[in-house]
């Protein structure tokens, strides 16, 4: 049917990558691209070793911070949709570079700049903190601001489909188109169950996640942010497959676009589990500078903390053997029906270890590769259509949930979910 150049080839990239080999008869061609080329080398003799597929896989050098470069791959490449599955800092470069070309656009998480000190973003960052009310460093202005490019040239951007955001909020639209007539509350429950026995790893990019856990947290209430200070509301939730797990509340990018775009919606939160010694960990590594984004000289040099930290912990892509136990993440909604009140859970339960056996992968890398793919999918079949920038919930969620049950995302739907206070 098509061509996808996949932007990135970590841990994500890697399951996104071997699910659209898997979907042959949608991807008939996969270009892998990222700055070191040896691993998406890897990765396509991998492929290509297993027999399995009939994608036409190549590879390609890039750096995509430059617009430039992205422009050249993508003339030299010519894909129907690129996949970004590079860090979220390159997402703006790759979005002009599809504009530029006329190609679609397709990403897992929101920009969010590289260097949080460079003084034209953060005048404008300090801006939206006053009149937004949160502080977060990546949010969707800077993309949502690319809707008219993107409608003028008639290509499609679709932004965050990985699990979450990604299936969370496509749960939401079905939510809404299935069960309820108004949707008053919504809590989204991230769970990692799993064990990789090392005394502290982040499952995916560490800079990324550790940007993300250490901030403050917020929550969306009667139209406004509520902002907390990190790790500052606490929960205990007993998540099936599980069990029980302290679960803390964290600013994170759907609650931004489902404010948006679920009209009326009252409340939404988004917890994640996490145990003690990683909190200790992270606290540790925050007091002694290691989390610091902005560069510091050394010997000589100007490094960043928290990119020579990185450097130092387990790749999150060598966490798959290891790692034991379940993944169970989903959302939690109130509203009304037909005149009556009523609750619902949708949620996926996944195993560390039956992804790693079908993919090479831990349940984290899998849960977002997967969405990624089906994304992509949703473009280039034309299921998912439209000129702009989108977010996932703006779309039919049925042909996106029946494909995260085909293809390795099966989820659940109980009428009387345990609640969170
Ligand atoms: P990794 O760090 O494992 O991989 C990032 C990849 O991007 C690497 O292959 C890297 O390769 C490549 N890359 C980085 N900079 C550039 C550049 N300038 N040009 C080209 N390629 C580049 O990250 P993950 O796989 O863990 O995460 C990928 C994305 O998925 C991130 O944006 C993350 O935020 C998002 N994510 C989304 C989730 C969701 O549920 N929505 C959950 C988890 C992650 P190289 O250095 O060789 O260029």
């Amino acid at each position: 049917m098509g061509k996808v150049l996949v932007i990135g080839c970590g841990g994500v990239a890697q399951v996104a990558i071997q699910k659209c080999a898997q979907n042959d008869a949608v991807f008939d061609e996969i270009c892998i691209a990222s700055r070191t080329v040896s691993k998406c080398d890897d990765l396509k003799k991998k492929i290509e070793a297993e027999g399995k597929s009939r994608s036409k896989i190549t590879t390609a050098k890039v750096n995509a911070d430059s617009v430039d470069e992205v422009i050249a791959l993508i003339k030299s490449v010519k894909p129907d949709v690129v996949l970004n599955l590079a860090l979220p800092y390159q997402d703006l470069t790759i979005m002009d570079a599809c504009l530029a070309c006329g190609v679609h656009y397709v990403d897992s998480a929101n920009y969010e700049p590289e260097d949080t000190e460079d003084p034209t973003w953060r005048a404008i960052y300090e801006k939206r903190c006053k009149e937004q009310g949160f502080t977060a460093y990546f949010d969707y202005s800077w993309q949502w601001a690319y809707q008219k490019k993107f409608q003028d040239a008639g290509i499609t951007a679709i932004l965050g489909t990985g699990f979450d955001p990604g299936v969370t909020s496509v749960f939401t639209a079905y939510a809404l188109k299935h069960y309820f007539d108004q949707i008053d509350t919504i809590d989204i429950l991230d769970c990692n169950g799993g064990d990789h026995g090392y005394p502290f790893a982040t499952n995916f990019n560490p800079e990324i996640n550790l940007r993300e856990v250490s901030a403050n947290g917020s929550y969306w209430e009667n139209g406004h942010w509520v902002e907390t200070k990190p790790m500052e509301i606490k929960r205990e939730y007993n998540f099936e497959q599980v069990g029980i797990k302290d679960m803390y509340l964290l600013h994170h990018e759907e609650i931004e676009s489902l404010a948006k775009n679920i009209p009326g919606v009252k409340r939404i939160r988004f917890f994640m589990t996490f145990g003690q010694s990683y909190l200790t960990h992270m606290k540790c590594l925050e007091n002694v500078g290691m989390l610091r984004t902005d560069p510091v000289m050394f010997e000589g040099k100007e490094i960043v903390p928290i990119q020579f930290l990185k450097a130092l912990l387990p790749d999150p892509a060598s966490l798959g053997p290891r790692t034991v136990g379940k993944t169970n993440i989903g959302c939690i909604y109130t509203g009304t029906k037909d005149g009556k009140k009523r609750a619902i859970k949708i949620y996926n339960v996944c195993d560390h270890q039956e992804c790693y056996k079908e993919v090479g992968s831990q349940a984290i890398s899998y849960t977002t590769g997967v969405p990624a793919m089906i994304g992509t999918m949703m473009v280039m079949t034309g299921q998912w259509k439209g000129a702009g920038v989108f977010n996932v919930e703006e779309f039919d969620p049925d042909p996106y949930m029946e494909a995260l049950n085909k293809w390795g995302l099966p989820w659940v739907v109980d009428e009387n979910p345990v609640m969170v206070d």
